[in-house]
């Protein structure tokens, strides 16, 4: 495949964590991980080294893995440690958040405190907006915006359940507890009423906790000043990939 990505190939989109280009095929792009971690809304920003490789691997293992299970996601094919080639969608401005446990925002919006299990896992909208940052939206905020009908609206929940119900025992497998996770969904620009995962499955958009001493794995470890955080980024690969092998 040809890309126009050499130099000259038109950049569409710089997000916090990658950035997406043209390529000669008007139904695909080409997604780049970069090695930036933000948090807070971009006020903390650091850069690691092989972030972006090691966010690519974990999701294109996951996204391998849904795929097999009959979830449909963006991803076609890659081309080296930091570059895949995407289908081109139009990402459905709604975060999707499943949660299995209370943490992070969770514990500030109600009493449920963090490390509680949660009795069925819950299914949370949040408005794709930086400048607002990212509020907590319902259904009918969704209607109201037309960000998505009512039947996307459920085939998104479902979606996201169905994905959780993978990558939990997955996740358990590996000795890490899926606590909660964030997914986007797009809409196939040849296509738009196909809906498919899009965006990244990293420990950048997911809360890992070690199964036998609760250890964050994730980019808690970033927010909060945990240290070693390519380190746990790097332990998740090596996991993630060994149980995929076994
Ligand atoms: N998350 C994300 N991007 C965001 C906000 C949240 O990937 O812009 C992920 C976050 O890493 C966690 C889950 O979504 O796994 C739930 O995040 P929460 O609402 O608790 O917000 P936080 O306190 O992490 O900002």
């Amino acid at each position: 495949m040809k890309l126009l990505y050499e130099g000259k190939a038109k950049r569409l989109y710089e997000g916090k964590a990658k950035r997406l280009y043209e390529t000669e095929q008007p139904d695909e792009l080409l997604m780049e991980f970069k090695d930036d971690a933000t948090a807070f809304n971009g006020e903390k920003h650091a850069q690691f080294e092989n972030k972006g490789r090691m966010n690519q691997a974990i999701s294109l293992l996951l996204m391998q893995l849904l795929e097999k299970q009959g979830v449909p996601t963006h991803f076609v094919s890659t081309v080296g440690n930091i570059r895949t080639i995407v289908k081109n969608v139009e990402i459905i401005k709604i975060e999707v958040v499943v949660r299995n446990v209370a943490a992070g925002s969770l514990c500030g919006r109600t009493w449920l405190k963090e490390g509680e299990a949660l009795k069925t896992p819950l299914v949370e909208w949040f408005l794709k907006d930086d400048d607002l940052e990212d509020p907590m939206i319902n259904d009918d905020h969704i209607l109201e915006m037309e960000l998505a009908t009512a039947d996307e609206l459920a085939f998104l929940k479902s979606e996201a359940l169905k994905i959780n119900e993978i990558l939990k025992p997955f996740f358990l497998k590996t000795g890490l507890t899926l606590i909660d996770f964030k997914l986007e969904f797009g809409r196939l620009s040849t296509d738009p009423s196909t809906i498919i995962l899009a965006d990244e499955i990293s420990p950048d958009t997911c809360r890992l906790w070690d199964v036998t001493t609760g250890e964050k794995m994730d980019k808690d470890r970033f927010r909060r000043d945990l240290g070693n955080v390519m380190e746990s980024y790097a332990e998740v690969l090596k996991r993630a990939e060994n149980a995929v092998n076994s």
